[in-house]
């Protein structure tokens, strides 16, 4: 789920902000503590993987031979929303913002009218839902490593009802569609579409960490272990 951001994270991603928007003309040195810090890690597959009894992680994702994944995308409920088509737009190409990823055709999503036929049903919800824009549930069988997914609601609005620009809305269904993948945490970096808060700032961007997390993913078998796995909530 993608909650919205505390103070604290609104003011790294300003402090971020204000670091990518430096003025140029020549190449600053950074101060002493950004330059010793360490380089974030490729991918953070081991804050995404999935907790089964007792202490034990693994990674859950779906066949190649799933693919493409069948999605079912009603409209949005007449008066939910301003502008329900331009919603609904916005929530297509969260959809499709994953395609191809990992190899061409891998992911890869078709639209399907029927519900029951959906591998990942959409579903509008007529109220706000706490902190959420969207939220993914799953159905997963724990036993036999099967990832499933319930549906994936989306209210389209902040916590106090106020409805989420476009931007944000797809930016939070591609991170819906990241946990409905098989990523079942966060990622602990803010420029990351699986960081676990959205902002006003957040874009429907992937970044490279997004996709060679889903990449190391996918290249590794359904139900691997993860050694060392810290998955973030
Ligand atoms: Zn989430």
């Amino acid at each position: 789920m993608w909650r919205l951001s505390p103070s604290a994270g609104a003011l790294l991603l300003l402090l971020l902000l204000l670091l990518a928007c430096a003025p140029g003309g020549s190449t600053p040195l950074p101060p002493p503590d950004v330059a010793a810090r360490p380089p974030l890690p490729e991918d953070y597959l081991r804050h995404v993987a999935y907790e089964v009894p007792i202490n034990e992680h693994v990674l859950l994702r779906w066949p190649e031979r799933a693919m493409p994944l069948r999605v079912h995308l009603p409209p949005p409920p007449a008066g939910l929303l301003t502008d329900p088509d331009a919603a609904r737009e916005a929530v297509r190409l969260g959809v499709l913002g994953w395609s191809d990823v990992v190899a061409p055709g891998l992911p890869s999503f078709v639209f399907v009218d029927d519900p029951g036929e959906a591998d990942v049903p959409i579903v509008w919800s007529a109220k706000p839902r706490g902190w959420f824009i969207a939220s993914c549930s799953y159905e997963i069988d724990v036993f036999n490593r099967r990832l499933d997914v319930s549906h994936v609601l989306i209210s389209g609005r902040w916590r106090g009802g106020d409805e989420a620009p476009l931007p944000q809305l797809e930016a939070a269904v591609l991170h819906e569609i990241g946990h409905a993948l098989g990523l079942t945490g966060h990622s602990p970096s803010p420029g990351d579409v699986m960081y676990k808060y959205v902002t006003h700032e957040t874009r429907p961007v992937l970044s490279e960490r997004d996709r060679r997390t889903l990449q190391a993913l996918y290249s590794r078998p359904n139900g691997a272990r993860v050694l060392g796995a810290r998955t973030i909530r």
